[in-house]
């Protein structure tokens, strides 16, 4: 203790001190933490039903409470009947995977697999260099992938990873608070249908990172149910294309959604359009990192993109063989924590918490329009403020960059920037597990001197 005490410590970025305020937070919490400890403890790996029986169960019971608490349609529960854990399964279901970025690629690897017909390159029984491997090989390389020029970058990276040469990142406008609206999708998806391409996954953002800005979801659900009716669907095959994946990425702000208040309308709704839904419970609801529920309406694509039983898993097959809805074999007892989390707290202690969070958010909002020197800069959404040094670009974007980095080096208080639109914002994302007012308004204090000791604020 004494070496991590004087040798680790003070090098590490401490995310759980009350004024970090940068990137999303991560929450370090008793229960959470206990969970952690006993799984640690217990150190069952699940890659199979058989292998983790009891921790298996338990995490598509947890992701049906979830479910049921976030209001996400019925088809992403695993058991329909109402009782916990028993009774008919239906073809959907929750899983947790490490962060959201897996939950992205999964998804992606499941919408391929859909759109070539089930092909999946190398797969047992394929990959034998015939015509039909060659024709699917040629297929996948049309194949594009949409989300906005405001998705995490994880989208792009699971196209890499996916061997997707396509991928459209569409326009947003500050007019619509930086959100991707249905027109933008339409257009791209004719243009390239026109050219001969196959539209296979989209992926709609609900808050994103810069801004935590929330994508038309009801939208685009209507327009890709437009654009690919369900009679032509089916995917590959060589008839009429099927209909793209739509995923979902609520990263942070979908785990607000425990509040009926912070379900943004009518993009909530619009989840009952969505193949796919993500959400980070270790961005914003107490649970330590990592837990990422992945919810899908049919798991089928995901089986018949990831499934692979070698000799020794052979016998025990069970349809909530986890191993055939991530990419790594192993998997850890996450459901252990999110257990805790939710049983020591309820529904209505995570309200509570979410709602403390988003009322720092607005206590610190209102610091910033309360100073004609800076304004803010993107509207408030639950924890998150963007807010710049009032000015004229290049000046106030240099400045505002400047600004945070002076803020930083100061030690008081922790943020980051963004671009959006060709403007740098600098970025407050409030809701640390001990985080109060004080220290709200301790960091404020601090961005002012900081402001300050750089001349007072001229840009
Ligand atoms: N999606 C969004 C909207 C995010 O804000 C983030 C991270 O901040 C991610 C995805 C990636 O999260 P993870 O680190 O769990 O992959």
């Amino acid at each position: 203790m004494s070496d991590l005490n004087a040798h680790l410590l003070p090098g590490l970025t401490h995310w759980q001190a009350p004024s970090f305020a940068a990137w999303y937070p991560a929450h370090t919490t008793y229960p959470g933490l206990l969970g952690e400890l006993l799984s640690g403890a217990i150190n069952a790996i699940g890659f199979s039903w058989a292998s983790c029986p009891a921790g298996t169960e338990l995490e598509s019971i947890v992701l049906d409470w979830l479910a049921d608490a976030l209001a996400l349609p019925a088809a992403f529960r695993t058991h329909h009947d109402g009782e916990e854990g028993g009774g008919a399964r239906g073809p959907g279901g929750g899983v947790i995977q490490c962060t959201a970025s897996d939950a992205v690629l999964v998804a992606l690897l499941a919408a391929k697999a859909r759109a070539l017909g089930g092909w999946v390159a190398a797969a047992p029984g394929g990959g034998g260099g015939g015509a039909g491997d060659a024709a699917a090989a040629l297929a996948a390389t049309r194949l594009v992938a949409y989300t906005s020029d405001q998705a995490h970058s994880c989208v792009r990276k699971a196209c890499m990873v996916a061997g997707i040469a396509h991928l459209r990142e569409l326009p947003t406008r500050e007019e619509d608070g930086w959100s991707l609206r249905a027109p933008a999708l339409e257009a791209a998806l004719a243009a390239d249908a026109a050219a001969g391409l196959t539209p296979c996954f989209v992926v709609a953002t609900i808050g994103t990172t810069a801004t935590c800005a929330v994508d038309d979801v009801a939208g685009i659900g209507a327009c890709l149910a437009t654009s690919f009716p369900e009679e032509e669907g089916g995917g590959g095959g060589g008839g009429a294309p099927g209909r793209p994946w739509l995923h979902v990425d609520g990263a942070y702000a979908g785990t607000a959604a425990v509040c009926p208040e912070h379900r943004p309308q009518p993009a909530w709704a619009g989840l009952s359009s969505a193949d796919s839904f993500s959400t980070n419970a270790h961005k914003a609801l107490l649970t330590p990192f990592d837990c990422a529920p992945l919810w899908v309406a049919d798991a089928t694509h995901l089986r018949s993109a990831l499934s692979l039983t070698p000799s020794f898993l052979r016998g025990t097959a069970n349809d909530l063989d986890f191993r055939d809805w991530q990419v790594p074999l192993g998997r850890r007892l996450r459901s252990l924590k999110l257990w805790m989390v939710l049983r020591t707290y309820g529904r209505s202690g995570l309200q509570a918490f979410v709602r403390h969070a988003a009322g720092l958010a607005e206590r610190f909002e209102a610091h910033v329009a309360s100073d004609a020197r800076f304004e803010v800069a993107a509207p408030r959404r639950l924890g998150l403020v963007c807010f710049r040094l009032a000015g004229g670009d290049p000046g106030a974007s240099k400045a505002t960059a400047a600004l945070v980095e002076a803020l930083n080096a100061g030690g008081k208080a922790m943020m980051v920037t963004a671009e959006v639109g060709g403007r740098t914002l600098a970025r407050a994302a409030w809701g640390g597990a001990g985080t109060q007012a004080r220290h709200v308004d301790g960091a404020w204090a601090a961005v002012v001197a900081a402001l300050e000791g750089m001349g007072g604020g001229s840009v």
